[in-house]
C-alpha cells in the first residue's frame, strides 16, 4: 500500500512578508513610523501579491501607521473590481489614479473627522508607492480574466465552464440545493455560414449570445461550449423551473430578427435539459445534457428535451 503522502501549503505571499520582517500580527502592523520608513516598507510589501484585493488590504493596514483612517475604498469598474474596507465615515479624500494615461480606479479615504493638509500630504505621497503594484495586479487580473472568456461572444469559455461547473455541482451537493443545465445547439448553423457566410454566421452567435444573456438572472453562468454550442448552468434552478427557462431561451432566439444583407436569417435552436441526481459527477450531468440534446435533434430540432 502506498502510504498516504504529507502535503505541506506554503503561503508564499504571507511566507514572503514574514522574511521582509513584516509580520501579519495587528498590533505590530499598526505601530507609528515615519513617512520616508513607511513608504520604503510598503514599497516592499506590495510588491509581495499580484492580488488587488491583498495588496489594497495591506495598503489599508499599513497606511494607518501613519494617518489614521476609518475606510477605504476602491473601485474599477473595467474589470468589475469594488472593495470596501471598514466602516463608513463622513469625511473622505478621493483620488482617482492613473498612469501615465492609465486609468487605475478611484480610492476614496474615509474618517469621521476632517483630513488637515499634512495628512493630505502624506496620503497623497503614499499612493505613489500603491501605483506600480496596483496597475501590475490589475494587469494580472485583466488577464485571468480574457483567458476565461470567449472574445466573439463575450460569454465564458471552456475553461471557465470546467472550473464554475465543478465548483456548482460541489455546491449543490453542500446545500442540497438543485441544480440544471442546459446545453443548447444553433440549429443548421452550417447552412447559415454557406448561405450568408462565415462573418455573418458570427454576427448570428454574437445576437444568440446577447439573447441568452438578456434572458438570465445570471449572465455569468452562460459558456460557449463548442462552435456554436452554449451551456446554461442554473443553480437552485430544479427541474420544472429549468424547462420552462429552457422554452424561454428557446422562443426568444426564434423570435430574433437577424438580417444579413437584408435577407432574414431563420434561426432556431434545440436543447437538453438535465438536474443533478443525487451523487452524481459533473461528467454525468454533462453527458445526460448532451444526450438529451441529441434526442431534441434527432426528434427535428427547434425543441427541448430532458434529460431521463
Ligand atoms: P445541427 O442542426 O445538426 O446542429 O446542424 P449544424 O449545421 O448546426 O451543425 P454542424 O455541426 O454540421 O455545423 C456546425 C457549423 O458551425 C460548422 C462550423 O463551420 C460552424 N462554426 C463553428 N464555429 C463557428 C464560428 O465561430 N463562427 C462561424 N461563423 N461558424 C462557426
Ligand atoms: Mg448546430
Ligand atoms: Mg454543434
Amino acid at each position: 500500500m502506498v502510504p498516504p503522502s504529507q502535503t505541506n501549503t506554503i503561503d508564499f505571499d504571507a511566507a514572503k512578508l514574514q522574511r521582509l520582517g513584516f509580520s501579519s500580527t495587528r498590533a505590530q502592523s499598526l505601530q507609528p513610523v515615519s513617512l520616508a520608513q513607511l513608504r520604503q516598507q510598503l514599497g516592499m510589501q506590495l510588491q509581495t501579491s499580484l492580488d488587488a484585493e491583498r495588496i489594497l488590504k495591506l495598503f489599508f493596514a499599513q497606511v494607518q501607521r501613519l494617518v489614521p483612517l476609518d475606510a477605504l475604498a476602491y473601485q474599477y469598474p473595467i474589470s468589475d473590481l469594488r472593495l470596501d474596507l471598514g466602516a463608513r465615515a463622513n469625511h473622505s479624500a478621493a483620488y482617482r489614479l492613473s498612469h501615465e494615461g492609465e486609468y487605475l480606479g478611484e480610492l476614496i479615504f474615509r474618517r469621521k473627522h476632517r483630513f488637515n493638509d499634512e495628512e493630505l500630504g502624506q496620503l497623497e505621497s503614499l499612493l505613489a508607492s500603491l501605483l506600480f503594484p496596483l496597475r501590475n495586479a490589475l494587469l494580472y487580473r485583466a488577464a485571468i480574466q480574457s483567458a476565461l472568456r470567449d472574445p466573439l461572444t463575450d460569454t465564458g469559455n471552456r475553461i471557465a465552464m470546467d472550473q464554475v461547473l465543478q465548483r456548482e455541482v460541489e455546491l449543490a451537493r453542500r446545500n442540497l440545493q438543485p441544480l440544471s443545465l442546459l446545453m443548447l445547439d444553433l440549429d443548421h448553423f452550417k447552412a447559415i455560414n454557406d448561405q450568408h457566410g462565415h462573418s455573418a454566421g458570427d454576427e448570428v452567435l454574437k445576437a444568440v449570445a446577447d439573447t441568452l444573456k438578456v434572458q438570465l438572472r445570471n449572465v455569468d453562468m452562460v459558456f460557449r461550449y463548442g462552435g456554436e454550442e452554449f451551456l446554461v448552468l442554473l443553480s437552485g434552478t430544479c427541474r420544472d423551473a429549468a424547462s420552462m427557462v429552457g422554452e424561454r431561451l428557446r422562443h426568444a432566439v426564434l423570435e430574433l430578427q437577424c438580417l444579413a444583407q437584408g435577407r432574414p436569417i431563420e434561426l432556431s435552436i434545440s436543447l437538453g435539459c438535465a438536474t443533478l441526481l443525487p451523487g452524481e459527477s459533473a461528467e454525468s450531468l454533462l453527458r445526460r445534457a448532451d444526450n438529451a440534446l441529441y434526442v431534441a435533434k434527432r426528434d427535428g430540432r427547434n425543441r427541448l428535451t430532458m434529460a431521463g
